[in-house]
This record gives C-alpha cells, sequence and structure tokens, in this order.
C-alpha cells in the first residue's frame, strides 16, 4: 500500500487474461490467466526490479502498469491520475511522460530510418518544437546515452546490439519521461555489454531523476540496479522488498529456489545447500488453487493446496505471500 509517500504509480489488484485458441480448434478457446490480483507501488527516484522465470507475467505487468495493455480487473493510477480506463487517446499526452525500453532494441528500431529521424520521432509526433531545437536535443541525447552525434545518420543494422540498446535508451528519454519500464533490456546483450548498459541506465536516473520498472530474469542484473525487488511467480507476485533482504535471506521458497539456481559461494566460501525447484511452470491457462507454487513447493502443506495466502508484510520492508515463510538463513526443503 502507499501509506502517505506519494507514489510514482499504484497499482491495485491488476487482473489480466487473454484469450488463446479457437473455437473451430482442437482445444477450443482457452484462458490464460497472465496476472492475477496483483497489486504494486512504485516511488520516486526508486527502481522496482521484477523478477521471475519466463511465463511469469513479468511482461506483461510491465505492459499493463503503462497501459499499452488494457487490464480487466483492477486498478491503476500514474502521479496521482486514474489511468484505468483511459483510451490509447486520451493516454497520449501522458505517454511523453512514461516509456518503455524493450528487449530486442533492433526489433524495436524500423530498419529502414536512420537512428536521427528514429529518436526524433517521439519529438516530433508529441512536441512543438522547432526543427533547430529538435536537432539540438538530438545531441544532447546522444550525448547522454554516450554515443557520437556523427550516428544519427546511420541506420540500425551499423550498430552492435549495445549501441543499439543506447539507441533504444535515447528515444524512450527523448520526451523527458519520468517514469521508465524496462523490459529485460539487457537479456539479449553479452556479459560485458550487459554492465555497461545497466550503469547507463544508473547514471541517466541520477542525471535525470528517472524512476524505473526493471524487468530481468538475471538475479545479478537487478541486485545491481533495483532499489526494491518483486519476485513474480504464475502471474503474482510472491515476494517483495528491499533487494538486499529479499536477495540475501529470501521468505518465500520460490525466491530462495530462485536464488539458489545460481551457485555463489556464501561469505565464508562454502556453495550455499541448494534448494532444487521440481518440475517446470503449471500451465497459467490451469493454474493449480491455493498457493500457485505448492505444486513444487518443498515445504507445502495441506493448507497450502487449498489457501490462496495473501502478500502480508513479513518484517519492515518486506512482503509475502506464504503460509509458512522461511526463517532467516532458512532454506526450504532442508530441514
Ligand atoms: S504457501 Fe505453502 S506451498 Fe506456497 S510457498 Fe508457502 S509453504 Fe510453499
Amino acid at each position: 500500500m502507499s501509506g502517505t509517500r506519494p507514489t510514482m504509480l499504484h497499482a491495485a489488484s491488476v487482473t489480466k487474461r487473454f484469450r488463446v485458441g479457437s473455437r473451430f480448434r482442437t482445444g477450443g478457446v482457452q484462458i490464460v490467466h497472465a496476472l492475477t490480483d496483483v497489486s504494486l507501488d512504485v516511488f520516486p527516484g526508486e527502481t522496482v526490479g521484477l523478477v521471475g522465470e519466463s511465463g511469469c507475467g513479468k511482461s506483461t505487468l510491465g505492459r499493463c502498469l503503462l497501459r499499452l495493455y488494457s487490464i480487466d480487473d483492477g486498478r491503476i493510477a500514474f502521479q496521482g491520475k486514474d489511468i484505468t480506463n483511459l483510451s490509447q487517446r486520451e493516454l497520449r499526452p501522458l505517454r511523453a511522460e512514461m516509456q518503455m525500453v524493450f528487449q530486442d532494441p533492433y526489433s524495436s528500431l524500423n530498419p529502414r530510418r536512420r537512428v536521427g529521424d528514429l529518436i526524433a520521432e517521439p519529438l516530433r509526433v508529441h512536441g512543438k518544437r522547432s526543427e533547430a531545437d529538435v536537432q539540438n536535443r538530438l545531441r544532447e541525447l546522444m550525448e547522454l546515452v554516450n554515443l557520437s552525434p556523427d550516428f544519427l545518420q546511420r541506420f540500425p543494422h551499423e550498430f552492435s546490439g549495445g549501441q543499439r540498446q543506447r539507441i533504444g535508451i535515447a528515444r524512450a528519454i527523448a520526451m523527458s519521461p519520468r517514469l521508465v519500464v524496462a523490459d529485460e533490456p539487457v537479456s539479449a546483450l553479452d556479459v560485458s555489454v550487459q554492465a555497461q548498459i545497466v550503469n547507463l541506465f544508473m547514471d541517466l536516473q541520477q542525471k535525470l531523476g528517472l524512476t524505473y520498472v526493471f524487468i530481468a530474469h538475471d538475479l545479478s542484473v537487478v541486485r545491481q540496479i533495483a532499489t526494491r525487488t518483486a519476485v513474480m511467480y504464475l502471474g503474482g507476485i510472491v515476494e517483495i522488498g528491499d533487494t538486499d533482504t529479499v536477495l540475501h535471506s529470501p521468505a518465500h521458497p520460490y525466491t530462495a529456489a530462485l536464488i539458489s539456481a545460481v551457485p555463489e559461494p556464501d561469505p565464508h566460501g562454502n556453495i550455499r545447500a541448494r534448494t532444487i525447484l521440481r518440475g517446470e511452470p503449471p500451465s497459467p491457462t490451469n493454474p493449480p488453487s491455493g498457493c500457485r507454487f505448492h505444486t513444487r513447493c518443498p515445504i507445502a502443506q495441506e493448507r497450502c493446496g487449498v489457501e490462496v495466502p495473501v502478500l502480508r508484510p513479513l518484517d519492515p520492508g518486506r512482503r509475502v505471500a506464504c503460509h509458512f515463510p522461511l526463517q532467516s538463513g532458512e532454506v526450504a526443503g532442508h530441514g
């Protein structure tokens, strides 16, 4: 809940379903329960990391938060303004203030247009700027993302993956947004380039006072950039809190499993005991009853299969959706 702090973004009980298949095909129409009852507050100047296995709903949540997708239930407010039911036309004036950076910079950039035109597009569409102003802003943006202004005349295929992501970021910040949702922005890049792009995000946040929702499946990336981290499983947030707390002493057995999937020595040099996840995530077309993690949870009990655990405060700065949260340092399924 937002308490008394003003939120940049407030999402309450957001539910999103997709219809897949066709009634003329085998299997008929199925409903994918992509998000169920997801609540999230994002405060000005912070970075909220969203993590979880692929298919957990993190990208869908990112798109719903910016209202790139409509939602089936719940409420979303941006800077105090309810945007839940605004049409795309009504959202247009707000688009400048909330932007998205995509995973694959190449597919989000039109290959036939010069980089200068691609970055200038939002400036020309939204802003009433003179052409001289646009050119000045372009040079400023290239400087901000550490690219030479000479590159403005080139085409996207002439750049490396990391440079293309810098172009994607320049385009996203062109209109001076307040909020940026970055959807796996470094996942497609080499590890060395990933670090540079993460540093660029952090540098821009400081310079421009940006607020981020940063979606990633790599915990080390989230550890580096996120102030708070939300862990998602099968369409819901199962744990959220300060990044250090969540990633160093997870309380949800799923968080513990995610962390232990990355072998890392503890401070004493020992490799941590591992919580092995059984099986694949269940299908979001037919999610399990009760706690959605109960079919894979090493400490599940009878209650878990029937009663949905709500996200509730566990300790200051952290909330967990589990009937039997782990104590600090405990490893699920290892006594
Ligand atoms: S509620 Fe039960 S099944 Fe779900 S994570 Fe907690 S212990 Fe495991």
